[in-house]
């Protein structure tokens, strides 16, 4: 216990605390009746809830209870609560879910995204907000109980995947070119095996001139019940992407990389390509997967003035983008406000509209008896700038800061400790500060 203690207030990130940071920290805990005990484990109260499912954009309080979201309502009660956290000026939205990353890493695989190009996910998931991802077809049927074992069953964020048609997944070089390689049955059987952690089929990646990548993807996306997500390779005039979003795709399979401007999304005009309108009306998803070559001002910006929006925000985190043009999932959402996107929408398509699209309906909003996936945000204002993947800036006026994430109901992580007490309220030899019940990070045992 000492150790954790001691890990706890190591450092000196406490001293950087101001003093309207401290008074910002204005949480509560109630003390337990004997023997009954509050009914809520967490209440948040006073933020200003986003839940687009629900429409709800307006000041509420939010009350958690076993890991599920218990009660939403102008007034919660504290003394209901174990745990209350005053939100009075921020955002509270449902978790973050990002439906394009790349975390299967650590197989020690050189430049291969089922390997070193892939990132662990806890490192760049909670502290923005993400409670979320689905990894985008990293694995195959081959690998993908490995990549299950070695990541998915080991973190601490939700992990679900997209099967890559291939059955070697994205080991780059000739692996993702082997039209061989791209078999339905073995996929379908590995998708059905996972249900639930599945939800979709990827296709990637692909140079050559043959649909055999796509209309395979869609064969197994048919028979599993899945949507597929298409990034499209390289631009070849024998598959146009118009004949890939009028006519190859379902309706509810997605189309990444939309603002990436590499397969004609902008026709000559500058305009969005008239096909992206059509395959729109079709129900064909249109995502961002920014990455670090698939988001262009040029194309991003005339394409919103047209009202052509994305349907979902996604990073495409990996090794290349996390430090590049792309920064992270709050990195994205800010490019959407900056052009003219308002938080709401924003919050939408980074929450609701993902978990529909994968057909989580679990996740993504906040009504009672929803997995308490929930994030805290701030809007800092100020002078800030925003890159693609060209470099190219855009000087923006407001960010997204996440101030507190909650996964099934527990802190688990927390920027500027406004679910935790100021240690000159504490006992002397104070130990964990928190409780079981709602604290994810370092709690006590519970006492009842
Ligand atoms: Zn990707």
């Amino acid at each position: 216990m000492a150790a954790r203690t001691h890990r706890w207030w190591s450092g000196l990130a406490l001293l950087a605390l101001t003093p309207a940071m401290l008074s910002l920290s204005a949480a509560q805990t109630a003390a337990p009746s004997p023997g009954t005990g509050p009914k809520y484990d967490l209440l948040l109260r006073g933020a200003h809830v986003v839940d687009a499912r629900n429409k709800v954009s307006g000041v509420r309080d939010v009350a958690i209870a076993g890991g599920r979201i218990a009660e939403v309502s102008a007034r919660i009660d504290p003394q209901d609560a174990v745990k209350t956290v005053d939100l009075k000026g921020l955002y509270v939205t449902p978790g973050l879910i990002d439906i394009h990353a790349h975390t299967y890493t650590g197989t020690g695989e050189r430049r291969s995204y089922a390997g070193d190009n892939s990132v662990y996910p806890d490192g760049f998931t909670f502290r923005v907000g993400v409670t979320t991802v689905a990894d985008a077809g990293c694995a195959g049927w081959r690998n993908f109980e490995d990549f299950k074992d070695r990541i998915i069953d080991r973190s601490r964020t939700r992990i679900l995947a997209f099967l890559n048609i291939v059955g070697n997944g994205m080991r780059g070089g000739t692996y993702e070119q082997d039209l061989a390689d791209m078999e339905v049955a073995p996929a379908v059987e590995m998708a059905r095996k996972y249900s639930g952690l599945i939800v979709g089929i990827k296709t990637a990646h692909f140079a050559g001139p043959e649909w055999t990548p796509v209309e395979h993807a869609v064969e197994a996306g048919t028979m599993a019940g899945l949507p597929v997500m298409v990034d499209f390779g390289a631009n070849r005039p024998e598959r146009p992407l118009s004949e890939l979003v009028t006519k190859k795709l379902r309706p509810g399979d997605i189309y990444t990389h939309v603002y990436s401007g590499l397969r004609g999304e902008q026709d000559p005009s500058g305009h969005v390509n008239p096909a992206l309108l059509e395959g729109r009306k079709r129900g064909v998803i249109f995502d961002v997967g920014h990455g670090n070559g698939s988001f262009l001002w040029r194309i991003a910006v005339p394409a919103m003035k047209e009202g052509f929006v994305p349907d979902s925000i996604s990073t495409d985190l990996h090794i290349s983008s996390m430090n590049s043009g792309m920064k992270d999932m709050l990195n994205v959402m800010d490019k959407f406000l900056a052009m003219g996107m308002s938080i709401d929408d924003v919050i939408a398509r980074s929450t609701w509209n993902p978990a529909r699209e994968i057909k989580q309906d679990a996740l993504g909003h906040l009504s009672v008896g929803a997995i308490a996936d929930v994030t805290v945000l701030r809007v800092e204002r100020g002078r800030f700038g925003l890159t693609d993947h060209n470099g190219a800036r855009l000087d923006a006026t407001e960010r997204l800061v996440c101030e507190l994430t909650v996964k099934d109901g527990k802190v688990v992580y927390d920027l500027n400790g406004i679910s935790r007490p100021d240690w000159r309220t504490l006992p002397a030899g104070y130990g964990p500060t928190g409780d079981a019940r709602w604290d994810g990070l370092n709690p006590a045992p519970i006492r009842r």
